[in-house]
């Protein structure tokens, strides 16, 4: 293994050099050795990498006061064992207190994420407290029927939720104090002994868990958690228009963070069930209508049931099955999409299987006289030609 160099070279700085010239110093660094601007040297990553190390040990205080005292065994260096998080060096650098804006941007054009970097992950090597994480977001499916998701509707449901512990306030205790088995630092410091020498290695508090702070008496309520389960009810105000796969956010009541992290959010996607002879098409409504030979043939004036109620239409002398007719804005009112659907009739000619004598004497002498349309006419020639 190559002898490591010393941080403080690494960055260009002197030993006493303030935090700010550490930052500034890496910061320019980093802008010059960044390995996607140094594409044709191939020990750019190397540099870069070894100088994201340094700025990660030197931008902590206890890091540095560590890597003063005990130099690159100090800080877990080269073995990278420490369960502490930067004994495996670069891979833990925080960037959560850096501003990397203006190298992205020559890079991505602006915008850009720390998804791409080998080197920025999204761990955190904090000495204090350990890192607050939101809590998941959880995702729930609810059934309507189609009258509740075109005129909204309020749905109320039971869910268990974990919150902060009314009796301690989400503290899990009363009377805090320092911890004693870190004496409040959060961090426990240990000795290790390998074939390589000895190491100090850093962990977080088991006592404290990092937060170096302690209660005299532990909430009973919670049994020190500072979180308990409640079931809540949860009221919601679904609007007009809702469809299948939309969601509705619920703040809050998702899965509960860690280490203070609020809680995720719970989702509620939805599921519309069908209507007996509306069909919906995102927000327009179809209605198959069923007509008499003779309302088909001569036309009337008939009530057409819509979701707003009924409203009377004209059918056209000669309406066909599969004719198609508009109502405007007779469909869905979508509040959730700020849009309003429109209403199709499509006509469906039932012709009676069973006359009477009487009914079959009268079609009769309809036939006599000429129904022949254009379409008959046209596929009477067709079927003479294929003689
Ligand atoms: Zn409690
Ligand atoms: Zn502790």
């Amino acid at each position: 293994m190559a002898e490591k160099r010393d941080y403080y070279e690494v960055l260009g700085v002197s030993k006493s050099a303030t935090a700010d010239e550490i930052k500034s110093a890496y910061r320019k660094k980093a802008k010059t050795l960044h390995p996607d601007l140094n594409k044709d040297d191939p020990k750019a990553e190397e540099k870069f990498k070894e100088a994201q190390e340094a700025y990660s040990v030197l931008s902590d205080d206890n890091k540095r006061k560590m890597y003063d005292q005990f130099g690159h065994a100090g800080v877990g260096g080269a073995q990278g064992d420490s369960p502490y998080g930067y004994g495996g060096g670069y891979t833990n650098f925080d960037t959560s207190d850096f501003d990397f804006g203006d190298i992205f941007d020559s890079i991505f054009g602006g915008g850009g994420g720390f998804g791409g970097f080998s080197g920025f992950g999204g761990g955190r090597s904090r000495s204090s407290s350990p890192r607050a994480t939101r809590g998941s977001d959880i995702l729930m499916r609810m059934d309507l029927n189609f009258e509740e998701a075109v005129y909204g509707c309020e749905k109320k449901f039971n869910i268990d939720v974990v919150e902060d512990c009314d009796e301690c306030h989400g503290h899990g205790g009363f009377d805090r104090e320092e911890c004693s088995t870190c004496h409040g630092s959060g961090t426990v410091t240990t000795q290790q002994q390998t074939i390589l020498g000895s190491f100090m290695s850093r962990s977080t508090c088991p006592d404290c868990h990092g937060a170096g702070k302690t209660y005299k008496r532990k909430c009973t309520e919670c049994n020190g958690k500072g979180k308990v389960k409640k079931n809540k009810k949860i009221t919601i105000n679904i609007p007009e228009g809702i469809n299948t796969g939309d969601r509705q956010k619920v703040t809050g009541k998702g899965n509960p963070g860690t280490n203070g992290g609020e809680n995720g959010d719970l989702y509620i996607e939805f599921v519309v069930g069908e209507h007996e002879y509306f069909q919906r098409e995102g927000d327009d409504i179809y209605l198959e209508v069923p007509i008499t030979i003779t309302d088909s043939i001569l036309g009337c004036k008939k009530d057409i049931p819509t979701i707003y109620g009924n409203v009377k239409i004209n059918i056209t002398p000669g309406t066909n099955s599969g004719d198609k007719q508009r109502i405007k804005g007779k469909g869905i009112d979508n509040k959730f999409r700020r849009h309003k659907g429109d209403m199709y009739l499509i006509f469906k000619v039932y012709t009676p299987k069973k006359l009477s004598r009487e009914q079959k004497d009268l079609i009769d002498e309809l036939a006599d006289t000429n129904l022949d349309t254009d379409e008959i006419k046209s596929f009477a020639r067709f079927t003479k030609g294929n003689e």
